[in-house]
């Protein structure tokens, strides 16, 4: 069952989806060579705490900490650790969410750490990041879900390729529902596999639908395994992978980036849609 939220329910969510900004800007400016992992999640935590927001990363499944930062090969859901030291020509894909009297956000984004990165790792995290708005810009009334799955593979199929051969795009993880809770029905693919999206699985579209949409792609393989921490996830042939995603209300008037100060719709008037006004002026 797909939870459908009233204006008021995406108004809060709206509010949760701007401490989930707040923390991508301050961990943005902190991805610089010489810090660790465990110092971003430190800032993570500080900006939660000053918006009185509570954390939906810490303690899910016993995960144990408040963003997720996922270094080169890592895909999703690497530990913050004081180990891990950033350095030149690193990527690192960070995970970040947020909860407002009981209503989550969730948005990701990959951040290029110092210099030096390969023309082919810049034109990876764009294609992903791309993909991830070819899928938003499918949010719409009159469509379902497998259309946003379809926007998403269909960009990255459309890209020129890299000279590793194909992009990756990873079938084990996939964007979700959210809402009351940090993961709910539906599951996206980002890919399509019309067996696996029939019926319930492929809901229509309508005002009051949230969903967090976050393509992941790698350089390689789009197979991945976990480490034995239980969370970390690799690709099998440690091609490096870089990972994009925003909340994403679909209302009366349209779709708002919930996760964005501006709602999205600086990018998404450039993809010729209209985004909704924003709840909170
Ligand atoms: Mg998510």
């Amino acid at each position: 069952m797909v939870e459908i939220k009233t204006p008021e329910q995406i108004a809060k969510m709206r509010e949760a989806g701007l401490v989930v900004a707040a923390i991508h800007a301050a961990t943005r400016e902190a991805a610089v060579p010489g810090s660790t992992t465990k110092d971003l999640d430190e800032v993570a935590r500080k900006v939660i705490a000053e918006h009185g927001a509570k954390s939906n990363f810490l303690g899910y499944g016993g995960f144990p900490a408040t963003i997720c930062t996922s270094v080169n090969e890592v895909v999703v859901h690497g530990i913050p650790d004081d180990k891990t030291v950033l350095k030149d020509g690193d990527i690192i894909s960070i995970d970040a969410g947020a909860i407002i009297d009981g209503w989550h956000g969730d948005a990701a984004y990959t951040a290029f750490v110092g210099g030096g990165h390969a023309p082919e790792l810049i034109e990876l995290s764009r294609v992903t990041e791309e993909s991830m708005w070819a899928g938003i810009a499918a949010v719409k009334k009159g469509n379902k879900l497998i259309d946003v799955s379809r926007a998403i593979e269909s960009y990255i199929r459309r890209q020129p390729r890299p000279s590793t051969g194909k992009y990756g795009i990873v079938e084990d993880y996939g964007g979700h529902g959210i809402g009351s809770e940090m993961h709910m029905d539906p599951h996206l693919l980002n890919y399509v596999d019309k067996r696996r999206m029939l019926g319930r699985h492929n809901p229509k579209l309508i005002p009051g639908f949230c969903l967090a949409i976050e393509p992941m792609v790698s350089l390689g393989t789009a197979r991945t395994e976990v480490l034995e921490d239980d969370w970390t996830v690799i690709t099998t042939d440690g091609s490096w992978s870089s990972h994009w995603e925003h909340s994403v209300a679909l209302t009366e008037s349209g779709p708002l980036v919930l996760t964005m100060p501006d709602g999205g719709k600086a990018k998404l008037a450039e993809l010729g849609v209209a985004t909704a006004p924003d709840p909170l002026g």
